[in-house]
């Protein structure tokens, strides 16, 4: 039986009476080098265990169990479960769970899963929670590392060094906790249904320190989110829409420039350590302006 075999998938499928769900971005596997690259990728190891996110019939699931102490699955469409018990019958180092990962507390289920183990994460993430899957993983603090397959645009947008142009506040939120690597691509063909746009894979690393340090973390947010909200605009009118009420545009061009940046230009043109360098600037303005 072969997981990622056309003819085979649809034999599995049919007699289950299952029906790919467009909502719930179903679409699995049919090149068998693609999750033995992902899990040979991921990190994990005979030590190490993989916490997988929506294993589908199972391709990745079993690639990762060759290589792993242990792995888990969270899936949240039931009519996979007697597909799975069918699939990962002779992995016995398997185990599936019912749950929707973005309502799952991850850390207490490595916990409860795997005591005292390093974890990785890995998926080929359905489309519709990309970003928000994402976050959920590296804000769990539970995982060594986390590799998922995403729309490739998305993958480059994530991994585009921040500054250039192609940066997202998204970006700049994963950079911030993690270093981010663009993998591989895997072209739309290697999917069943075939979907609209090709995918790649990266790998997330936590890091132990975030990459720049600010003093109020919230406020280094509001200012990313407020430059990229707007990003025709200048940074300076950016900001304007979100701190106007408490600074001048004069106060806000003073700040700008005093952290060594244009008055005109653009938030997706700032380094993390620029966006740092000005979060303490606007801080110590705001502080100034409330003790007034
Ligand atoms: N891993 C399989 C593969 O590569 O062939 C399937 C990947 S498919 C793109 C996404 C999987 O995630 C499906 O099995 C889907 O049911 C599951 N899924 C969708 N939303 C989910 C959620 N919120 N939580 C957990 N699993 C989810």
């Amino acid at each position: 039986m072969g997981l990622c075999d056309i003819q085979d998938i649809k034999a599995i499928l049919g007699r289950h009476g299952f029906h790919f769900s467009k909502s719930l971005g179903q679409n699995f596997l049919t090149e068998q080098w693609v999750p033995d690259q992902i899990a040979a990728s991921c990190g994990v190891d005979a030590d190490s265990c993989a916490l997988e996110v929506g294993p589908g019939m199972g391709c990745l699931t079993v690639a990762l169990s060759e290589r792993a102490s242990q792995v888990v699955s969270v899936e949240i469409d039931r009519t996979l479960f007697p597909v799975l018990a069918e699939t990962l019958a002779d992995c016995p180092n398997t185990e599936v769970v019912e749950g929707d990962v973005l309502k799952t507390d991850l850390k207490a289920l490595c916990e409860e899963k795997f005591p005292g183990k390093t974890v990785y994460a890995c998926a080929n993430l359905p489309y519709y929670i990309t970003s928000p899957a994402i976050a959920a993983l590296l804000d769990s603090g539970a995982f060594a590392g986390v590799t998922v397959m995403v729309q490739k645009e998305v993958a480059g947008r994530i991994c585009a060094p921040v500054g250039t142009g192609d940066s997202s506040a998204f970006s700049i939120y994963i950079q911030y906790r993690a270093k981010a690597e663009y993998l591989f691509d895997v072209p739309r063909d290697c999917f069943v249904p075939q979907p609209k746009v090709d995918s790649a894979v990266i790998r997330l690393t936590p890091l132990p320190e975030p990459a720049v340090q600010v003093q109020d973390e919230k406020l280094f947010f509001e200012i990313v989110h407020a430059a990229f909200n707007q990003r025709r605009k200048t940074l300076i009118n950016a900001m304007g829409s979100v701190f106007g009420k408490r600074l001048s545009k004069e106060q806000l061009t003073e700040l700008v420039t005093g952290c060594g940046l244009d008055a005109r230009v653009r938030g997706e043109r700032l380094t993390l350590s620029n966006y740092a360098a000005l979060t303490d600037a606007v801080s110590a303005a705001l502080q100034k302006a409330s003790d007034a």
